[in-house]
């Protein structure tokens, strides 16, 4: 490993400094409070202020505002039509079409928000590419492809081969692919830092370095006062693993990247320069993007999975995710084997139990939650405004009609079962996807694990 894994992501860093909020101090009066200061806290104060101006917005963050993976992740931006085969699957052909056509106003939303604003963002609306990178992911690429064309929609998943994938990036080992439309990338950072100011000038109340200490229905306790408001929204991602509402339904992995020095020439070389967010046919997949400075960014969402809700180290400073994203990226991209890395840095996905998001109001209280992004936040999260906005103001519209807020979310086994079973078909299934990476068959324990959760009735994040 080149770089070990240290915080501040390279991102935050691009983006300048911001000067931080007022912590909060004494006890004050809101229509509704916030709590979480990332992409979901903040579009969900956007949401409340664009619907009704009128309404008191008081945000807390326990930090700054993308302190967490909002100012740390990778950038890609996307709707749900890459994930519609297992969407078919999950929720049948009338709901999946009816979330993937939904989430296509996601990169037109974020595009309209920056323009509006005059905010930078390094918005390039390129598309994504996911390629096969091993015989065994071949199949993932097609059942993309077929099910895009099984509802009608085939113009969303249009299949690569080996030279039409060529023709956007070029690697020895990328054997086919899919490019989806629906995709672009932005610099997260700059995005979540976009997303505060014009918070702010919309009059959201925002308390930095304010960490809820306590939720209950109609307060939230802080550690110099408190927020008296009728409407909560837990905004919290990983940290709301552990909260009793949510926490049969959802664990923590870690998700590392690494980031390479400025390298335009050998991009010119591979024929990357069209901006394409790329990612492999892995289960713990692959993802690449460039920057607008010609670096190449590298994530592996492969590390380790939390115990208890709890988020700690395991999601910042684990130099084996870390070692394995640089693997990927000279596995991947030989024609980058001379690129330096600079940066590596990890942080915590929220995965749940079907690998899709979850809105909600806490039974007989006023208290909404989102969580479960699954490593698929950035466009969600606009989404997640939308519906937490409308749960707030009670409304019964699209965005609560969404399977989103009204599917059954399946659950995980309570821990400390849930980190003993995570970790061994983690394990299993790293062995598997390392197997398939070398053409050659995983040993029989590596695949009795890996088909553990299938065994278990669970369709969704298996191999
Ligand atoms: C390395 C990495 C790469 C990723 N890459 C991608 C990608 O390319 N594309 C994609 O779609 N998704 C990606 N994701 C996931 C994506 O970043 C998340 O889904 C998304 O940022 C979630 O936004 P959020 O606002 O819900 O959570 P967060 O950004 O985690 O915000 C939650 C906020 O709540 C605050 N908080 C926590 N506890 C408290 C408390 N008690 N009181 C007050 N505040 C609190 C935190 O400080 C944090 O700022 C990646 C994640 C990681 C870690």
């Amino acid at each position: 490993m080149s770089v070990k894994p240290r915080l501040p992501p390279w991102w935050l860093d691009e983006a300048g400094p911001q000067a931080a909020a007022h912590e909060l101090e004494g006890d004050t009066i809101a229509d509704v409070c916030i709590v979480g200061g990332g992409y979901t806290g903040l579009w969900t104060a956007l949401a409340l202020k664009e619907r009704d101006p009128s309404v008191r917005v008081v945000l807390v963050e326990a930090e700054t505002c993308g302190a967490g993976p909002s100012g740390r992740n990778g950038g890609f931006l996307h709707g749900y039509w890459a994930g519609l085969a297992d969407l078919l699957a999950l929720l049948g052909r009338e709901r999946a079409v009816q979330l993937a056509r939904t989430a296509e106003r996601i990169v037109p939303a974020v595009r309209t928000f920056c323009e509006s604003r005059g905010e930078d963002v390094w918005l390039r609306e390129s598309g994504m590419l996911m390629v096969s990178a091993a015989r065994a992911q071949d199949d993932v690429v097609d059942c993309a492809v077929a099910a895009a064309a099984e509802v009608g929609a085939a113009e969303q998943a249009v299949l690569l081969d080996a030279n039409g994938v060529a023709d956007r990036i070029r690697s020895p080992v990328f054997r086919r692919g899919v490019y989806f439309a629906d995709g672009a990338t932005v610099q997260p950072a700059r995005l979540v830092h976009a997303l505060r100011r014009a918070a702010v000038d919309a009059g959201v109340e925002l308390y930095e370095h304010t960490p809820a200490l306590r939720i209950r229905a109609g307060s939230v306790a802080t550690p110099r006062g408190s927020v008296r408001a009728p409407e909560i929204v837990v905004a919290v991602n990983a940290a709301a693993t552990g909260w009793r509402p949510v926490s049969r339904h959802v664990t923590n992995f870690g998700s590392y990247v690494v980031l390479t020095e400025p390298v335009p020439h050998l991009l010119e070389e591979i024929g990357w320069t069209g901006g394409e967010a790329v990612l492999d046919g892995r289960m713990f997949l692959h993802y690449f993007r460039t920057t607008a400075d010609g670096r190449v960014l590298m994530g592996s969402g492969s590390g380790p999975i939390g115990f208890r809700g709890r988020v700690d180290g395991r999601f910042t400073g684990d130099d084996a995710t870390a070692a394995r994203a640089e693997h990927g990226l000279r596995r991947l991209l030989p024609g980058l084997a001379n690129a330096r890395i600079e940066r590596a840095w990890g942080g915590p996905i929220d995965v749940s139990a079907d690998h899709l998001p979850f809105f909600g109001t806490v039974k007989g209280k006023r208290i909404h939650y989102g969580v479960g992004y699954s490593g698929h936040g950035v466009g969600p999260t606009w989404l997640g405004g939308q519906i937490l906005a409308s749960l707030v103001l009670r409304r019964d519209d699209e965005w609560t009609a969404l399977p989103l807020a009204s599917r059954k979310v399946a659950s995980l086994p309570p821990e400390p079962l849930k980190h003993l079973g995570g970790a061994l078909v983690r394990s299993a299934i790293l062995a598997c996807e390392r197997a398939d990476e070398e053409d050659r068959r995983a040993p029989l324990p590596a695949r009795v694990g890996a088909a553990l959760p299938r065994l278990f009735g669970m369709e969704i994040g298996t191999r």
